[in-house]
């Protein structure tokens, strides 16, 4: 494949678009934000003056966007314009249902499709070492390696169409009841005259341990690179936590599943983003849950 059509060229598919061009691919973007393709041009990308007209030459398209009603909008149009057989590549995080409506129309249309969301935010994303999750058939996440791996350090094919989201949801589920969880023990831990390091020296050695703890500690000190010791910044915002949790519990309404936990964490992470720590790292919910601003 020589040309990529990137949609979407924000936080996230800015770096990755320009991760593509660095590896020598002509890569065709549009976004509806003048700043976000000005932005993207000055990393070589070419700018389009339409989203068709980026698909039209396009061997592969890759879309990064904020939700599964501007993916299937997207899809609507592009799916007309491109060549037939050429690789859609989701990477967007977005509800299971949207993704397995895109795929369908994608195959309707004689392409070939993956859902491949990804974690490692803006940071990895700059450096190419982001882990993409992907769904899709065995035919299409071949085809795709070559790309994925430009991107990312990780390639994980979770299985069929929306499989990847489902991955995502999932593993986001357990971060934000396990950041929960762990706040609540510091926090205790405090009150009950225990040090941070002390508990920190137990737990992450013994049957609490888990990355909300080993690796990203909520609390300053015992992990020096989490965001605990930086003020709280982001990391990875609260809001987009919130976001991952809405969409794990809409999966779970629709497919009959009881998650009460996940549940709970929905519900302590938007009462977090409206009491205004929408911007601030999700682990900052720790001083929340202490009744702090
Ligand atoms: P962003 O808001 O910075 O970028 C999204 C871009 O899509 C915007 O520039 C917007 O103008 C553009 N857009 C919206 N509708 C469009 C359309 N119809 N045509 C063309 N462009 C359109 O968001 P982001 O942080 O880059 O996140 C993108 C996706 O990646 C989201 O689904 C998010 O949940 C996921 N994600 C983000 C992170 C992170 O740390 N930021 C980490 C993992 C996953």
């Amino acid at each position: 494949m020589k040309t990529i059509a990137f949609i979407g060229l924000g936080n996230m598919g800015g770096p990755m678009a320009a991760n593509l061009v660095k590896a020598q691919y002509t890569v065709k973007g549009f976004d509806l934000s003048e700043e976000a393709k000005a932005h993207s041009k000055s990393q070589g990308v070419e700018i389009a003056s339409s989203m068709e007209e980026a698909v039209q030459a396009a061997d592969a398209v890759i879309t990064m966007l904020p939700a599964g009603k501007h993916l299937l909008a997207v899809y609507g149009a592009a799916l007309k314009e491109a060549k037939a057989g050429t690789l859609f590549i989701d990477c967007s995080t977005i509800d299971v249902d949207s993704a397995r409506a895109a795929h369908q129309s994608a195959t309707q249309a004689s392409m070939l499709s993956l859902d491949a969301p990804v974690s490692g935010g803006v940071g990895g994303a700059t450096a190419g070492t982001l882990t993409f999750m992907a769904g899709g058939s065995k035919q299409a996440f071949d085809k795709a390696q070559e790309l994925l791996t430009v991107m990312g350090g990780k390639i994980v094919h979770c299985g069929g169409d929306g499989n990847g989201q489902a991955a995502k949801i999932c593993n986001n589920m357990i971060l934000g009841i396990s950041m929960i969880a762990s706040a609540e023990a510091f926090n205790l831990a405090e009150k009950l005259g225990l040090d941070h390091q002390a508990l920190f020296d137990v737990a992450s050695t013994s049957s609490g341990q888990c990355w909300s703890i080993n690796s990203y500690c909520p609390v300053p000190g015992p992990v020096p690179t989490s965001p605990a010791n930086n003020d709280y910044k982001p990391g990875f915002a609260a809001a987009l936590m919130l976001k991952d949790l809405k969409l794990s519990q809409e999966a779970a309404k629709s497919s009959g599943v009881s998650t009460p936990l996940g549940a709970h964490a929905e519900e302590l992470y938007e009462l977090f983003n409206n009491e205004g720590g929408a911007s601030t790292d999700f682990s900052g919910i720790i001083k929340f849950l202490k009744g702090e601003k």
